[in-house]
């Protein structure tokens, strides 16, 4: 089939038929200009496609018509002239839809043996390949704007570490000449890089190092010769899968170090007095053991903790500008007494510390003089003058704690000793045993005066029912404020006085004061049991059914309204004299519970012979309630046995609302804990048990009979 349009035989016009059919077998867009007449006689589909013409259009007009640029408009004018002139250039067609068509079109001339001559024109369509030209360019612009765009310095190289792209600020950063071109083959970079690095040597075979791993990604921080410092990041270029160059980026750390290097500072050091603070000797000392190596050393160093005497009464009393200007000096007068190896750390407040290098017991002695001497010298600002002393306690290493928190701790131990034993002096860190012992002592002799002058209370903890959240009896929690340690806990002293058997005279004060609180309350009408809490020691006295009865007896107290709380412990010892005695309170109306119950060794033979009537289920066992599987299986455990034992239930150290519907869900009877109320002075316990109604409840009327159960 002939698919070349060509006008008829109209010689000389029309191409010979051979011509036509050639035309069409091209797989190009062509056409075939008449040699003599200079118009187009032959034009095959593709060209037509290209052009987007009919047949009729572009047979027998002149191919400027078809293909007009200005070298084509050239070429056929001076065709006429040269029968052998022949174009090959790239160049634009217009579509018929007004769109540019790119195309390679060469024009060459044809002359037949008859002598007819013609030109061939071809056109290889190129608009796919400019269109994805352009895509590129663009994307390559966008790509080099976002380049330029970055903070970053980067830079492009090939395999071979040769250049391929590079950002303004790379140059910038590096200090290279802003014209550095963008050579392939450009080794003189590196060179460049290596002369401004402060280690040049190192860098080049850092660089060759990492151009002979292709794949691998390097982090480094780079120290240029001027001082500032780059981090540089190289990462493998991949094209297809495959490694074609590397990518590196620069960036300036110098700043951010320095800003980093300030916090540091700042972080380590203390701002009022520029000493270093706790963190700051804490890696001091750590320097210090690590470089005195393992083994005992013979000679190690001494810590001293400073702490100044009544320097709250300056700040109070002169205000806190005043007092930062004699911790400044304070500080300059404690440098002064130690050497210059040493170091002077604050702590914080007005505590100092000094470590002192090389010192045994005997120089860390010459050093705490010091510093008393130094500081006993008169302090004069403004008009006042004054003088401070301080408590300095000492630990030595080896041998007070081998971390920097122990020996600090030792230090701070030791100076509590000085400020216990009357402040202005300094007291060597005693190892452990002796010191316990000693504390101790102290303890039980401060215990022994408390009960004499009366600092010793009672707080009460209200139990509650569950389900009705009726307050069914008040636990007495003995308190204990020293004047010079605070409140100590009763699980701190109660222990301590057991050792010593002082808990039994402390029992026998709170059973009265306990007896004498219901007492007092069954007199303004508030009929509400109290428990109080029995220790084993106590609880074996030969007299103590007779104490408690006496007890009762003297406030004229109901034995129902008073709850023993033993523990497992009481009946350790002879069990049968425990049983006769328990038995003999049980004759006196006195209610008895077991204490922290499933501690102990508790068992269901002594429960059942033992006259109890309570099992407090222990703290420990509701404080994983409901979560924790093993406390949900004992709490139900013991409920269970409690029930089937007719046994009151109460669960301690309930806390929230998960713990006690728990408990409710579970069978038990009662509860107490911080969910309810912690234990509380008496008058606040009233104010928590009073009814809502608030109303005014004259002594003796029954209005607070309805709270407390008749126990
Ligand atoms: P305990 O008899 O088991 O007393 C219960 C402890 O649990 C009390 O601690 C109480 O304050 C605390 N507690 C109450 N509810 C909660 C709660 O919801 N969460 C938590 N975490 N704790 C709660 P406290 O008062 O420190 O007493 C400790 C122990 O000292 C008592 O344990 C008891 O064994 C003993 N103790 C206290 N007072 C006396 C006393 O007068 N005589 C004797 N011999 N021992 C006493
Ligand atoms: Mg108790
Ligand atoms: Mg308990």
């Amino acid at each position: 089939m002939n698919f070349a349009h060509a006008l008829p035989s109209r010689s000389p016009l029309s191409a010979p038929p051979l011509v036509d059919a050639l035309l069409d077998s091209l797989p190009e867009a062509a056409w075939l200009v008449d040699g003599q007449s200079l118009t187009v006689c032959g034009i095959n589909r593709a060209a037509l496609r290209l052009l987007g013409l009919k047949p009729e259009r572009a047979l027998g007009v002149r191919p400027t018509l078809l293909c007009g640029s200005l070298e084509d408009e050239t070429f056929w004018m001076g065709a006429e002239q040269d029968p052998y002139a022949r174009i090959r250039s790239d160049t634009v067609l217009t579509h018929s839809d007004g769109h540019p068509r790119w195309v390679s079109r060469s024009i060459s001339p044809l002359h037949l043996p008859g002598g007819d001559h013609y030109w061939l024109v071809l056109l290889h369509d190129q608009t796919r390949r400019r269109r994805a030209e352009a895509e590129r360019e663009t994307l390559l612009a966008e790509l080099r704007a976002t380049l330029e765009s970055t903070a970053d310095g980067i830079l492009v190289v090939d395999l071979a570490g040769r250049v391929r792209s590079f950002n303004r600020r790379f140059a910038k950063l590096w200090g290279l000449p802003g014209g550095l071109q963008h050579e392939p083959g450009d080794a003189g970079l590196w060179l460049s890089l290596q002369r401004v690095m402060r280690d040049g040597e190192q860098y080049r075979a850092r660089i060759e190092a990492l151009l002979e791993a292709p794949l691998m990604r390097s982090s480094d921080v780079l120290r240029l010769a001027d001082g500032r410092v780059l981090e540089q990041v190289s990462l493998p270029q991949m094209s297809r899968g495959e490694p074609i160059g590397r990518v590196f980026s620069f960036r300036d750390l110098s700043e951010k170090l320095a800003a980093h290097q300030r916090i540091e500072e700042l972080g380590r050091s203390d701002v009022l007095t520029g000493a270093p603070n706790r963190r700051a000797l804490s890696d001091r000392i750590v320097q210090q053991i690590a470089s005195l190596g393992d083994g005992a050393p013979a000679t190690g160093f001494a810590l001293l903790h400073v702490d100044l005497d009544r320097f709250k009464q300056i700040n109070d009393t002169l205000g806190h500008s005043y007092g930062d200007r004699v911790l400044r000096e304070v500080a300059v007068r404690l440098r002064g007494a130690v050497g210059a190896a040493d170091t002077l750390a604050r702590l914080g407040g007005d505590e100092f510390a000094l470590l002192i290098d090389g010192a045994d017991a005997v120089a860390a002695e010459e050093s705490a003089r010091r510093v008393q001497q130094q500081l006993a010298l008169p302090f004069s600002f403004d008009t006042l003058s004054f003088t401070v002393t301080a408590s300095c306690g000492i630990a030595l290493y080896p041998g007070d704690g081998n971390t920097p928190d122990e020996l600090m701790a030792s230090a701070e131990r030791a100076m509590h000793w000085v400020k216990e034993g009357g402040r202005a002096g300094f007291r060597f860190h005693v190892p452990r045993r002796e010191v316990d012992l000693l504390s101790r002592m102290r303890l039980d002799h401060a215990m022994r005066q408390a009960l004499v002058e009366g600092g010793f209370r009672l707080h009460y903890q209200p139990q509650v029912e569950l389900g009705s959240d009726r307050v069914i009896g008040a636990e007495a929690l003995i308190r204990w404020r020293d004047p010079q340690r605070g409140e100590i806990s009763p699980a701190e002293f109660i222990p301590l006085a057991e050792e010593s058997g002082f808990v039994v005279a402390i029992g026998d004060w709170v059973l009265r004061e306990a007896i004498a609180q219901a007492a007092s309350w069954l007199s303004q009408g508030l009929r509400m049991p109290v428990a109080v809490n029995v220790s084993a020691l106590q609880f074996q006295q030969a007299q103590f059914v007779d104490t408690v009865a006496n007890a009762l007896r003297d406030a004229a107290l109901p034995a129902s309204l008073l709850e023993l709380e033993l523990t497992e412990g009481v009946l350790l010892g002879d069990a049968e004299e425990a049983l006769r005695r328990m038995s003999a309170l049980a004759a006196l109306g006195v209610t008895l519970s077991i204490d922290d119950f499933g501690t102990g060794y508790s068992s269901l033979a002594y429960l059942k012979r033992f006259p109890i009537q309570r099992l407090k289920i222990d703290r420990s066992f509701v404080q994983g309630l409901p979560g924790a599987a093993s406390d949900a299986g004992i709490a139900n455990a013991i409920v269970q046995m409690g029930r089937a034992l007719g046994l009151q239930v109460i669960a301690e150290g309930v806390e929230t609302e998960a713990q006690r519907d728990f408990l409710a869900q579970a069978g038990c009877h009662e509860f107490q804990g911080f969910l309810f109320a912690p234990p509380l002075r008496p008058e606040e316990f009233v104010q928590r048990v009073r009814p809502r109604r608030s109303v005014v409840v004259e002594p003796a009327v029954s209005g607070w009979l309805g709270l407390a159960s008749a126990g």
